[in-house]
């Protein structure tokens, strides 16, 4: 086993999880293409990450996990994407539904959701609505009461994986506030197949519908909390970021190879100065990330709206590198079974989860500004 050195501090634990994920990221890179071609989810990376602990590893100590630090976490989700970042997608959403679930029922069920999770179910985020557009946290859907808990008739869409989950959360306006719960799939739940999209194709994020479906109240969590392990905030940027290691790792290995007129075309200036510019910027986005996961780790309550900067960043960086590998792996970068053109699809992608850099950029430009969000 290898063991890699880290920039941060990393007890016993975290570092076998790491390594661990850091020998399985070489087997998804190579199968992420595949995968990505026939739009299927690559279930036995998954098993895999959950036989490497991976889900013990991020579900916190209080609700009985190993409680990665935000930096190990934010390691840990860059290395995944970077290999495959469908895989990474859909494990982050994953956890983000399953530690949220744990954490938000821990005082009423107790350990229930927290012991499926290390269990290996299979967990998705059904939160998105297509009248909330990119404020999934502020659902649009009213729930009615019904005996035993309330009853959902609706939409929920680009649901990450939910074809293979065992459990759901789903959020809902229950006496006109956001209320959230974990919901098992049954007949009532079906899957609309809309997911044939251009990147992060394995992700299979389907639209999925609600037909009376019983939102049990024994089910239902509190809200999110500020103290809460945020895997979904922490979590996207790195996806990011990770695409655009890849797409300039992908770039370099073409420019370095490509002979045009007896010299690489690594050695053409104007590969040079591009590739300094989105070089320093990346480099810039991962610096910009890793200080928000530090603050995060440390309790400063600007990690918040640092990873929404880190996630805006790395969202548009990604894009940028990805774009100019298409310039330098010219037409051959063009053709299928080149990964420079699956990295410009998959690097589109994140920027339209939420929030999008668009909602982002609002929230950063009022802020700046001093303009009040009903202003
Ligand atoms: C690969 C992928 C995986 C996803 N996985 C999940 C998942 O697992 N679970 C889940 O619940 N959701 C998931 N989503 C949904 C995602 O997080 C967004 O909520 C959803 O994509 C928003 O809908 P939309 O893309 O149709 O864009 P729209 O919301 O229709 O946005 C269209 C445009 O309007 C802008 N816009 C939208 N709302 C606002 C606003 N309030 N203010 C200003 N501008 C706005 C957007 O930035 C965009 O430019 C996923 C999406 C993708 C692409």
């Amino acid at each position: 086993m290898t063991t890699a050195e880290f920039s941060f501090p990393v007890r016993e634990a975290e570092r076998k999880v790491l390594d661990r994920v850091a020998e399985l990221a070489e087997g998804f890179r190579a199968a992420a293409a595949e995968y990505d071609e026939r739009a299927e989810i690559a279930v036995g990376h998954l098993t895999a990450l959950h036989d490497a602990d991976v889900d013990r590893a991020v579900l916190p100590e209080r609700v009985g996990g190993i409680g990665l630090s935000y930096a190990a976490f934010g390691h840990l989700v860059r290395v995944l994407a970077k290999a495959d970042p469908s895989t990474a997608t859909i494990w982050t959403m994953h956890a983000g539904a399953g530690v949220a679930l744990a954490e938000f029922t821990a005082d009423t069920l107790g350990g229930f959701f927290a012991e499926e999770f290390l269990a290996g179910k299979r967990f998705a985020n059904a939160l998105s609505e297509p009248a909330s557009g990119n404020r999934f946290l502020n659902p649009q859907q009213d729930a009615v009461p019904v005996a035993g808990g309330w009853s959902l008739t609706g939409a929920k869409r680009f649901v990450s994986g939910c074809e293979i989950a065992e459990y759901l959360l789903v959020n809902a306006r229950v006496d006109g506030a956001p209320a959230f719960f974990g919901v098992m799939p049954d007949e009532t739940v079906s899957t609309i197949p809309i997911w044939d999209t251009l990147g992060l194709r394995a992700t299979r994020s389907q639209l999925l519908s609600f037909d009376h479906t019983l939102l049990r109240a024994e089910y239902r969590g509190r809200a999110p909390g500020f103290g809460d392990f945020a895997v979904i905030p922490a979590g996207l940027p790195a996806i990011s970021l990770g695409i655009a290691d890849a797409a300039l790792d992908a770039l370099i290995e073409h420019a370095r190879s490509r002979v045009i007129l007896g010299k690489p075309l690594a050695h053409q200036q104007w590969v040079q100065y591009e590739v300094a510019d989105v070089q320093t910027k990346l480099a810039a986005a991962h610096a910009l990330y890793e200080r928000a996961l530090w603050e995060a780790d440390h309790g400063v309550p600007s990690f918040f709206p640092n990873l929404s900067r880190a996630k805006y960043l790395a969202n548009k960086i990604a894009v940028e590198v990805a774009q100019l590998g298409v310039r330098v792996g010219g037409a051959s970068g063009y053709l299928k079974q080149s990964p420079i053109q699956r990295h410009l699809r998959d690097a589109e992608a994140g920027q339209l989860m939420a929030y999008s850099t668009e909602v982002i950029a609002g929230e950063i430009g009022r802020a700046v500004l001093g303009v009040a969000e009903d202003e």
